[in-house]
């Protein structure tokens, strides 16, 4: 009796799993297994969503991808989406925070003909998949949005996208995993213990942190992972910036792309995010001029009547940018229990909760329904051919 009661109390400081990293992945992963029973100990360096998950002005874009990597992201790109829509409302119900879900259309427009025939080739492409997609002209887009440059030559429409409020929506899905028992803790995690393949405990400076399972969801700090690992984690930081800006008229019913830019409001405070730009610049978070009159040149040939528009506030933050484009998802090649989540380079909000789902079924049952092959780290060891694809936000 005296022996079960100890081996109790022994088991009872072994976490179920350990999550590194307390940004938007780390946090949708905890909340799926903790509402599962699982034991969770989420470990953050700094605070929750205080990197790219806090900042990211949160637009979900399940068709807005690479062609190249069209067929492969659209089925977990469009899942995702539809997750958003119940979580949504389970968070609000779970912890009484409304990070204001909010579907709006999107709108992407074309200034040159180069541009206008890869957004019909882009609309043509998802068409055929059954999606609502639809191609404007010059005098429909304008009749649609005056505001927009009399120099568009078209766009594409679509209604499928939505907005929200992404550190709002960090937040609870943290509360809501503490609510099922995740224990959030602070501190940096510094290596690996293993017996074997097995992992068995995270190291921090203060201790160690037993556990039967890990997961690695430290965004652009993952790739930082492949030491203790002896496996290399192609992850590497790409800086975004982004301004916020007051403007006056009418709202914005939709987010409006051209190129690397957008323009999106939200709907708490009515001002604008406007960004973007793609930095390969290490870990280096600061804003810049550079950045700022570029992303404000883009705003203006977009919409030039926004001259006035007031800077609010510029921000800068580090995208996970993956060495092929895709996220990484699985169990790490030669461990036992030891997972990845990152590489979700400019959709990690977007892509959150299917996240949570792969990695939630990987643990529970070991295996999973969505089909993860062209995700799973394994894909690093077997095929040396990855090349990186184009952005889009
Ligand atoms: C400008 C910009 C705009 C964006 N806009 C959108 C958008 O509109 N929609 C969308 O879907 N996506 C968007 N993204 C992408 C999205 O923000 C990211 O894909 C997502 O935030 C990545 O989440 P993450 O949890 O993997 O990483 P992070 O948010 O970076 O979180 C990782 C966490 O791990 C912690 N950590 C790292 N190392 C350790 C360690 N050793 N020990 C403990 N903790 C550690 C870090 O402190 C950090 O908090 C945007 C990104 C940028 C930069």
């Amino acid at each position: 009796m005296r022996n079960r009661r100890r081996e109790d109390l022994m088991q009872k400081d072994v976490a179920d799993v350990v999550i590194a990293g307390g940004g938007v992945i780390g946090c949708a992963i905890a909340y799926f297994l903790s509402k599962e029973g699982m034991k969770v100990v989420v470990v953050e360096q700094d605070s929750i969503g205080s990197h790219a998950s806090g900042f990211a002005p949160g637009s979900l874009n399940p068709l807005r991808l690479p062609l190249e990597t069209m067929d492969i992201m659209l089925p977990l790109s469009w899942r995702s989406f539809q997750m958003h829509k119940v979580l949504s409302q389970e968070l609000k119900e779970e912890t009484g925070i409304d990070y204001h879900f909010c579907p709006s259309a999107r709108v992407i427009l074309a200034f040159t003909e180069t541009e206008a025939e890869e957004l019909k080739l882009l609309a043509d492409s998802q068409q055929k998949q059954g999606f609502e997609v639809y191609w404007l002209d010059r005098d429909a887009v304008l009749d649609m949005e005056s505001r927009i440059s009399s120099e568009v030559i078209g766009a594409v429409c679509s209604e499928d996208g939505a907005e929200l409020e992404s550190y709002q929506y960090v937040l609870a899905l943290a509360q809501a995993a503490e609510k099922y028992g995740t224990e959030i803790r602070h501190g940096q995690i510094i290596g690996l213990k293993r017996n074997g393949t097995r992992v068995t405990a995270i190291q921090l400076p203060s201790g160690d942190i037993a556990c039967e399972r890990t997961i690695l969801a430290m965004g652009p700090w993952t790739g930082l992972a492949s030491s203790w690992l002896s496996f290399s984690v192609p992850v590497k930081p790409q800086k975004g910036q982004v301004l916020r800006m007051q403007v006056t008229g009418l709202p914005f019913p939709y987010t409006l792309y051209w190129a690397n830019h957008y323009i999106t409001q939200t709907r708490h405070d009515g001002l604008i995010y406007t960004g973007t730009t793609h930095e390969d610049v290490g870990f280096d978070d600061q804003p810049t001029e550079e950045g700022r009159d570029s992303i404000i040149n883009g705003l203006l040939t977009m919409m030039p009547s926004l001259e006035k528009a007031e800077l609010v506030l510029q921000t800068a933050c580090l995208r996970p940018l993956p060495a092929d484009g895709l996220p990484i998802l699985g169990e790490v090649p030669d461990w036992s229990g030891v997972y990845l989540a990152t590489g979700h380079w400019t959709k990690g909000i977007l892509l959150s909760p299917i996240t949570a789902r792969i990695i939630t079924d990987l643990i529970l049952k070991g295996c999973t329904s969505i089909p993860i092959e062209p995700f799973t780290p394994a894909r690093f060891t077997s095929n040396e051919n990855w090349r990186l694809v184009s952005h889009m936000d």
